[in-house]
């Protein structure tokens, strides 16, 4: 039970997790493709057409590369790649836009890990998107475009294989019927186990019948080996043993017995006498004693 619901968990993050990381960011003249993250503000690369081609650079000035300034653009359709830290994200992608850029790509330099970038209050006022890169693909974005002797064209977009209506339709399909299975078989297994009480008889309802010693000299009669032998263990009673009398006047080993109707089922081993029906005194059983 707990075991499957930590499935479904890891299952649904799994599906959350690849709906963030679904952009990419091409380096044309390489056909290089990096990952990234879009941020949680600003609008999605999808809304516009084919992607969105511009030139990746740094801003010019190393002192501004965090991006927390308005710059003078390095040239036209310009693609931002800023780095962490400084300021917040937002006063970034705010200050690159007012600096003419037409996205932004910020990078970790210091950590290899996704964040998705998100700004606390009004963003409204953000018009360009901007995505967030690991620092392996910040480093080797940053690198390839001081390399690059004109300004590197990129192109950014989101990953075409793996979109949100198929996504949401793999977590309809995938997980709709899963946790409609785990229902199913939980109640399955409850209604089971309140049938497999019902066929047993209570543990303080057998301990209140009537036991007895056996002696030897009960069974005077040889043909009546009914009597000298316990029909759950087949041994032979010997002097001392404990008996059980259940209501039908069939008797057994005690524990035998006891474990038989507790455990196994509610009737008596050898006529199938409902050893917990109410009526049990009254009802005359074939065989007596
Ligand atoms: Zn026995
Ligand atoms: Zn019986």
């Amino acid at each position: 039970m707990i075991r499957s619901t930590l499935i479904l968990l890891f299952l649904s993050l799994l599906v959350y997790q690849s709906q963030l990381v679904l952009a990419s960011i091409t380096v044309l003249a390489t056909n290089e493709t990096y990952v990234d993250r879009m941020a949680a503000f600003g609008p999605r690369i999808e809304e516009t057409e084919d992607g969105l081609t511009g030139y990746l650079m740094a801003p010019l000035s190393p002192d501004l590369r965090h991006g927390c300034e308005v710059v003078e653009p390095p040239s036209d359709k310009w693609i931002a790649l800023v780095e962490r830290g400084n300021c917040s994200f937002i006063d970034k992608v705010r200050s690159m836009q007012q600096s003419g850029a037409i996205a932004v790509v910020v990078g970790d330099k210091y950590y290899n890990g996704w964040v998705t970038m998100y700004a606390p209050g009004d963003t409204s006022d953000i018009r360009i998107p901007s995505v967030f890169v690991a620092q392996r693909q910040y480093q080797a974005l940053l690198q390839l475009s001081e390399l690059f002797k004109q300004p590197m064209e990129v192109r950014m977009e989101k990953d075409d294989i793996l979109t949100w209506p198929l996504l949401d339709m793999l977590l309809v399909v995938v997980l709709s019927p899963a946790v409609m299975m785990l229902f199913i078989y939980t109640t399955w297994r409850m209604r089971q186990r309140q049938q497999r009480k019902e066929e047993l008889a209570p543990t303080d309802f057998v301990t209140k019948l009537p036991l007895r010693k056996f002696k030897l000299k009960e069974t005077g009669n040889e043909d009546d080996t009914r009597h000298a032998e316990c029909a759950i263990c087949l041994e032979d009673y010997v002097d001392g043993d404990v008996l059980r009398v259940l209501p039908c006047k069939h008797e057994f080993h005690s524990t035998c017995v006891d474990a038989w109707l507790t455990g196994h089922k509610k009737f008596c081993p050898v006529c199938k006498f409902d050893v917990c029906r109410k009526e049990a005194s009254e009802n005359t059983p074939l065989l007596s004693v």
